[in-house]
Order: C-alpha cells, then sequence, then structure tokens
C-alpha cells in the first residue's frame, strides 16, 4: 500500500525545480521605511503600508485603548454576538469616505470578494473578470457557481466581444476587476467600463485593495481619481493596506449592503471584526481625511523613483506599485538576492503568481530620499 500523502513530496519537488518555492522571511519591528530582516536592517519596498499607518502611534493607541475597552475578540459574528458600535462607527466612516449610502466590513479583503461576488451571482448568472484580477476575486467566481470567462486585461474590445456573445444566455452579469491591479501596478479603465456595464446591464464590481488611502483627492482611491463618484457601483477594499490594520470592506447603496447582511456567508458565518482592528481602522480613516500630506509625500516619492529609473524596463504603473520586468524567475531572484545583500528589500515575483517574473516595488510616504538613491543606484 502506498502513503496517501506521498504525493505531497513529490509535489513540493517539481515546485522546487521550477523555482516557484516560497517560504517566509521573518520581519522583526514595528512597521516602517526601514525593518529588520533576518537580523538586518533593511530599506522595505516589500509592505502595503502606503501611507506609513500600520506603525503609527495614533493606531496603535486607539488599538490598545478598544482592547482595554471591549477585550482582544469579538467572541460571535455580528448578527449573533459579536457585533458592536465600533464596527458600525467603522462602516459608517467608509462610507462617509467613498461617499456611498452604506458598508459592510468583514474580517479580511479576501473574505469580502469572496463573499460578496458568491452572494450577488449565481449558476444562471455570468462573470466577466480581468485575467489579472486578485486571486480573492477569481476564487469568489467559482465559489459562486456562474459561468466565468476572463477578459484580456484591460482589453475593453475583448470585454465587449465577450459580452456580445454571451450576456443574452443569462440572467445576472456582474464584471470584476481590480482598480489598481496588485502586481502590476497599472490602473483599469473605470469610466469605460461603467458606460460597458451600463449598456449590456451588466453589475461592475471594483477592488480599491491598492487605491484606497493611494488615489483620489481625498483618499476615496480610483472611484474618485475617475471623478466617477456617486456612480453604482460595487466597491471592494481592505482595511490591511493603506489603512494599515486588518479586514476588508464593501461600499456601496443601502440596498446592496442590507442583502450582503442577509446572505454574504463570509459575513455571516464568521467571526467579526476584534476591536483593536477595528478601533485602528477608524483612527487610519481620520488620518486620511485631515492629513492629506503624507498622501502628497507618497506621491512626490513615486514620481522621484519612476524618474530615477527611467532607463529601466519598468512596466505601465499609476499608483504606488513599480515593477521592473526580468526575463527569468532565476533572474528575478537573483536580482532580489544582490537587493538584500546591499540592505534593500524587493521582493521577486514569479509565475504562477503573475505570467513574468518581475521585481515588485511599494512605496510608501515614509520613504526617504535617500532610501529612493539607494535603491535607484543598486538597480
Ligand atoms: C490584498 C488584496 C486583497 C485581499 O485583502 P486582505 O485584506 O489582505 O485579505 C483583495 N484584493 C486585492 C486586489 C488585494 O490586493
Amino acid at each position: 500500500m502506498t502513503n496517501p500523502y506521498s504525493w505531497l513530496d513529490k509535489s513540493l519537488n517539481t515546485i522546487h525545480r521550477a523555482n516557484w518555492y516560497r517560504s517566509v522571511k521573518t520581519i522583526a519591528q514595528k512597521p516602517g521605511a526601514v525593518v529588520e530582516l533576518l537580523g538586518k536592517p533593511v530599506v522595505n519596498f516589500a509592505s502595503n503600508d502606503y501611507l506609513g499607518l500600520a506603525g503609527d502611534q495614533r493606531l496603535i493607541e486607539a488599538a490598545v485603548a478598544a482592547t482595554k475597552a471591549h477585550g482582544t475578540g469579538s467572541t460571535g459574528s455580528r448578527l449573533l454576538s459579536g457585533h458592536r458600535e465600533l464596527h458600525r462607527d467603522l462602516e459608517l466612516a467608509i462610507a462617509s469616505l467613498k461617499q456611498t449610502e452604506d458598508a459592510l466590513v468583514f474580517s479580511s479583503g479576501y473574505l469580502a470578494n469572496l463573499g460578496t461576488v458568491s452572494a450577488l451571482v449565481g449558476q444562471r448568472d455570468l462573470i466577466l473578470g480581468d485575467l489579472y484580477n486578485h486571486s480573492s476575486l477569481k476564487k469568489g467566481a467559482i465559489l459562486s457557481g456562474a459561468t466565468t470567462i476572463d477578459y484580456q486585461h484591460n482589453d475593453l474590445a475583448d470585454l465587449r466581444h465577450k459580452l456580445e456573445n454571451n450576456r443574452a444566455l443569462y440572467r445576472r452579469c456582474l464584471i470584476t476587476t481590480d482598480s489598481v491591479f496588485s502586481m502590476d501596478g497599472d490602473l483599469c479603465p473605470l469610466p469605460e467600463l461603467i458606460a460597458i456595464a451600463e449598456e449590456f446591464a451588466s453589475m461592475l464590481l471594483i477592488d480599491e485593495a491598492h487605491a484606497t488611502g493611494v488615489l483620489g483627492n481625498t483618499g476615496a482611491g480610483c472611484v474618485e481619481h475617475f471623478s466617477c463618484t456617486g456612480k453604482e457601483l460595487i466597491q471592494i477594499g481592505t482595511l490591511s493596506k493603506a489603512l494599515g490594520s486588518l479586514g476588508g470592506y464593501v461600499a456601496g447603496s443601502a440596498t446592496l449592503i442590507d442583502f450582503l447582511r442577509n446572505r454574504a456567508a463570509s459575513w455571516i458565518y464568521t467571526t467579526a471584526l476584534s476591536p483593536a482592528d477595528t478601533a485602528a481602522a477608524i483612527a487610519a480613516i481620520e488620518v486620511i481625511k485631515q492629513e492629506p500630506h503624507l498622501r502628497k509625500q507618497l506621491w512626490h516619492n513615486i514620481n522621484y523613483l519612476k524618474q530615477q529609473l527611467s532607463d529601466l524596463e519598468l512596466l505601465p504603473s499609476e499608483s504606488s506599485i513599480l515593477c521592473i520586468n526580468l526575463d527569468t524567475p532565476e533572474a528575478a531572484l537573483n536580482k532580489a538576492q544582490q537587493l538584500i545583500d546591499a540592505g534593500i528589500f524587493a521582493p521577486a515575483i514569479r509565475p504562477p503568481t503573475v505570467p513574468t517574473s518581475r521585481i515588485r516595488l511599494s512605496l510608501m510616504a515614509t520613504h526617504q530620499r535617500s532610501h529612493l538613491d539607494l535603491l535607484a543606484s543598486l538597480i
């Protein structure tokens, strides 16, 4: 008899041979522009903490105060014993930032996408998703049971073609897209997507994970950046990137949110966000509203680094994510190792996460000019 688990070793070997193997790296100290990696200080270009809020004293104090007042756990799902006033305060703060009627907070952005997509469409329905969408949108599509067709990345002609051929065969249709594509840094063509969705009587879901707090005049995201505030959309986001906390959200019409409270399984059957995470996210939204200079500093850093790297093959980007293309996974791994040895943490991103290998840089408002110069000189 063969051991029923022996395939695990074989499978891992295949992953190693393809240079696809990944493992965790331990970071010490508080989040920031410089962190300790394997006992050595490195400038951090791998963090989603775009505004530097994850280590901000005000968020820390809000989290500590909420823990002292409400304890460490929320003890149940929102519909049973888990709901606190803090949760509602956070949802109202998100709706106010996004200028939507209401919002709903999930325990992560991943769960927000799983729950929302699978609640909005089912077996008689169609999902058209951008090929480069985040894993959580793709898995949500599978979970929903809807027929799912990917369109080529940001390719409106391909989307239109696929809608023309398929839309009439299905009851409801949901178009899904990242707003900032997380492994490339480019933006979706939102105004055009809104027009196509309207033309084909389709819902449009936009994932603002990397845009909230970064794009738009008030930091509301890509929707605000494109002056599409107030359009009927399903906006997803996370509290774990620029907001420096943990959790996810959906923002939209009051009807949409009321429906999701009744139908999104990943909201109904999971424990409510902890008081600490909730309070930290509320404090972060307050900082984002009160301190637009953080966002300005971030954009200053992005534009400065782009200028310094203008001789290189950068992927098109309009966000705080910049990618340098490399030919092979080995080349990307070697480059990342060289950078680490020189005190720069910038990860290699390889297949199967992305189609082509690259070094991915995440900029923060808290990077100093000297950090950016060091990176530019090494690359
Ligand atoms: C990070 C990310 C998520 C998941 O958010 P979490 O809160 O980390 O679970 C979802 N969508 C996109 C586009 C992301 O980049």
